[in-house]
């Protein structure tokens, strides 16, 4: 034994916390007495992770090398959690609450090790708050995209990884213009699944919600009820807007959204979010301008209703599209809204405001939040700049999110990124620790990834490596950088074990550098065998074989 190699040694023993930093093939999870449901899913959760990861067991009866203890504490911040040494040997996991907990057991997923043959418990000790109260993720339900279309299995378990990351909230929309009413066939079955999505959620000790347009129709709306189209680029336009001006209209709009929110009576609902555009509103001489008319006078009315079934839920008012981008409020929706608010703001807990791709309503930043109510932002962290969305594996820009969320983070509630589907994963690991600490650098948030889900060996490189992928974002625009990038990917690629170097996350890294390299190499242009078997693959991964075409598919070649 030379020199250096005994003086580490002599380190490592003096350290008490690297004391517990060896790998161990048997883990005993310790739980509470008489625990309430959410601990005990929480501890499957912990199971699933570790031994998904690794060849380690986790067992709750006998004797395992290390210990990991959860435990309930109130007291020292809402959904906060403490990780600390147990007395007598091995981690304990303190949650203020059952979602700290859920909290909790990510930090320390993310901070230990998978790759040492077995799991090495992480080292990171100490107590952590989060300072926005709404850490919300917008599930997008349509068109076959991943949400929709990957098993149910497979996306219960996506959605409980988004907690570990700090979420508290999942948001869904139900596509009414996807259906011929409720009775339809196809409404069952997506109400069958997201139920289940949602309760699953629920065990876990998040909190749903849903994201409605209080006009929007079912894909039959009776013609005679339905809203001329708005103006200006406020997207999405189905034909089914009801103008809920016309009495019978606005009994059917009350009636629909009844019976929906009947639909999830065993679920609960913690979040009801009004939506205006994309789709929705109405330009009727009675309605418009919807943002500050027709929109917040049928959500205040619907509220009751709503409160009724679910007292405690809380109510976002989202403000999607007020503004013809850049134009700055020429409708006067903003004002309507702040005078409609100003006048009675009882029902209504959040704004919610965002704008495509790099705008946020400058009405908000120069005015404030018209009744001064929270803010919760909307980031768009699926389609910016890439059309087929998630077409070329994964879209990390965590320092455009950065810049983005550093012009709010004073002011911001917290939030809802808009998800399309698991290309974006990165991203939305980004926000929902921007959420917890408003402070926290995205590249933190990037290598904490990378080490938890690749390993921490590569995560330096692999910081490096999603640095090149936001610089060639711009499909047009891919430079030299993409063969380093993939220089870099296929060293880690060898460098990884098998567990991860085969699982989602790591494959649509890299194949986003492989294509990026071809696309470099071939000057743009689509084809060859290796585009197309990475096109296909990343097809498989997201469950897009019957995807809309367009935007969620890859690239068919
Ligand atoms: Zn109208």
């Amino acid at each position: 034994m030379n020199k250096l190699t005994s003086l580490t040694l002599a380190a490592l023993l003096a350290s008490p916390a690297t004391l517990h930093a060896q790998a161990t093939k048997s883990v005993r999870l310790v739980l509470p007495s008489g625990q309430k449901p959410v601990v005990g899913n929480v501890g499957r959760v912990f199971a699933r992770q570790i031994q998904q990861r690794c060849e380690a067991k986790v067992i709750t009866m006998g004797d395992a090398p290390l210990a990991v203890e959860l435990a309930l504490a109130p007291g020292f911040g809402a959904e906060g959690f403490r990780i600390e040494d147990r007395p007598g040997g091995g981690v304990r996991i303190v949650g203020n609450d059952e979602r700290g907990l859920l909290y909790g057991v990510g930090k320390f997923l993310r901070t230990s090790r998978y790759d040492q043959g077995g799991f090495t418990p992480g080292t990171w000790r100490g107590t952590s708050v989060p300072k926005c109260p709404v850490r919300a993720i917008y599930l997008a339900t349509h068109f076959m995209n991943y949400y929709e279309a990957a098993p149910l299995e497979e996306l219960n378990h996506y959605v409980e990884d988004l907690g570990l990351w700090g979420y508290n909230t999942i948001l869904i929309g139900f596509p009414t213009w996807q259906f011929n009413g409720l009775a339809d066939p196809a409404a069952r079955s997506w109400l069958d699944r997201f139920k289940v999505v949602l309760s699953q959620a629920r065990r876990c000790g998040l909190q749903v919600g849903l994201i409605q347009v209080p006009n929007q129709g079912y894909k039959n709306a009776p013609r005679e009820f339905l809203a001329p189209k708005v103006p200006g680029n406020r997207r999405g336009n189905h034909g089914v807007n009801l103008c809920v001006q016309k009495p019978e209209a606005r009994a059917l709009s009350l009636k629909m959204y009844e019976e929906i929110l009947g639909e999830f009576k065993e679920v609960g609902l913690d979040y009801f979010c009004f939506w205006p555009y994309d789709e929705g509103g109405c330009a009727c001489k009675d309605c418009w301008p919807w943002g500050g008319r027709g929109y917040p006078g049928i959500s205040k009315e619907m509220t009751p209703r709503i409160r009724s079934r679910f007292p405690s839920c809380k109510i976002i008012l989202s403000t999607w599209c007020f503004e013809n981008e850049n134009d700055n409020n020429p409708d006067g929706e903003w004002a309507g809204l702040t005078k409609a608010v100003n006048a009675d703001k009882s029902w209504l807990d959040y704004i919610m405001a965002d704008g495509h791709d790099d705008y946020f309503p400058k009405y908000l930043l120069e005015s404030g939040v018209p009744g001064r109510l929270g803010l919760l932002n909307f980031p768009e962290i699926s389609m910016f700049g890439m059309n087929p969305w998630g077409g070329y594996g994964a879209n990390p820009a965590p320092a455009h999110f950065e810049k983005l969320w550093g012009r709010i983070k004073h002011m911001a509630a917290g939030g809802a990124p808009y998800s399309e589907g698991i290309y974006e994963d990165l991203n939305k690991a980004v926000y929902a620790q921007f959420y917890w600490d408003p402070e926290r650098k995205a590249e933190e948030t990037v290598r904490e990834y990378a080490a938890f889900e690749f390993s921490p060996d590569v995560a330096t490189d692999i910081v490096e490596v999603v640095r090149i992928f936001e610089r060639n974002h711009n499909r047009k625009a891919i430079g030299a950088s993409a063969v380093k990038a993939f220089e870099w990917v296929a060293k880690a690629d060898a460098a990884m074990l098998p567990a991860a170097r085969t699982a989602w996350r790591w494959r649509i890294v890299y194949l986003r550098a492989l294509i990026d390299k071809e696309l470099f190499e071939r000057k743009g242009k689509l084809g060859g065998e290796t585009l197309k078997a990475a096109f296909e693959e990343l097809t498989r991964i997201y469950h897009a074989e019957n995807a809309h075409s367009m935007p969620i598919k890859p690239p068919q070649l």
